[in-house]
């Protein structure tokens, strides 16, 4: 498996950006908004994979709960694969905690699908397919 990107939960997507943008040499995408996840991400190139940033559109999203906890930094593992649903029931057999059973839109189009962070030593891990 490849590593699709790197999430990073952040309070301020304008207020970080600019530094990013600066290290990495690019810019980033221009903010979406991913209801299903009540965030609002902007995506940095890097290489063959890209930095997600993802900033809270709601206080009971996920990312709000994350940064309540945590503070900034760190947020998840993202990695491409052929089909999140098939990766999933595959984990799901082999007794791996999962969030979600069945895949769902995340940004840019793509289908995601999260695993359990206690089942990977406290870092969330999602799953990313391309739909063509
Ligand atoms: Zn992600």
């Amino acid at each position: 498996m490849e590593i699709d990107h790197l999430g990073l939960a952040v309070r301020d997507l304008a207020a970080v950006l600019p530094s990013w943008e600066r290290i990495s040499g690019s810019a980033a995408s221009p903010p979406e908004e991913v209801p299903s996840q009540k965030v609002r991400v902007a995506f940095l190139e890097v290489g063959e994979t890209h930095l997600e940033f993802l900033e809270p559109t709601d206080p009971t999203s996920p990312v709000a709960r994350f940064l309540a906890a945590r503070g900034e930094g760190m947020h998840h593992v993202a990695f491409r694969v052929p089909n999140v649903d098939q990766k999933l029931a595959e984990l799901a057999r082999q007794g791996t905690r999962l969030i979600d059973s069945a895949s769902r839109p995340g940004a840019r189009g793509r289908r995601v699908g999260f695993a359990h962070p206690s089942a990977f030593a406290g870092t969330l891990v999602e799953f990313v397919e391309r739909v063509p």
